[in-house]
Parts: structure tokens; sequence; C-alpha cells
């Protein structure tokens, strides 16, 4: 019996609204201590919170600023983001 819900994503895609600022980040597996990445999410704000989705690796980053024009996004060129790593 197959089930659809364990296979799903956790977070859908969406859209990404014109003006998001894409930046990278370390994730972590939660199988492994390692980093992965650096992987492009982009962040923006709406109804009062900051909103996030995962866009993927320098391809995927690549393809979405075509698609949509360079100039639709604020590309962060800082230093990729570690997350907070629980010992
Ligand atoms: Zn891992």
């Amino acid at each position: 019996m197959p089930r659809p819900s364990d296979t799903k994503p956790k977070r859908p895609a969406r859209r990404i609204p014109a003006g998001a600022t894409l930046r990278r980040q370390f994730v972590t597996c939660g199988r492994c201590p390692r980093l992965h990445g650096p992987y492009w999410y982009a962040f923006w704000w709406s109804k009062g919170a900051t909103r996030s989705a995962y866009v993927g690796g320098d391809a995927a980053m690549e393809r979405l600023l075509r698609d949509r024009g360079r100039s639709a996004f604020t590309v962060s060129d800082e230093a990729p983001v570690a997350p907070d790593v629980r010992s």
C-alpha cells in the first residue's frame, strides 16, 4: 500500500516572489553530523513573517535567474550560513 505522504517533500515547491533574496546555506540531513551544500534558498517577507523556499544547487539557481530575470531577485554574496547545530 503506497503512502504518498511519506514521499512528499516536506515543503512543496512554491512560487518565489520577485524581490526575494537568494542566499546560500549549509544544511544538515539529520542522519550524519556533516554539513551539506551549500544550497540556495529564497527568503522573503510576507504577511508579517519571513518565508523561505528551497531553490537547490547552482544549476537550479541559474535556471531560476534565467527564467525570471536576474533583476527580480537580490542575490546575497555573503558567505553561506551554517545552521545551528545542536550538540
Ligand atoms: Zn548528512
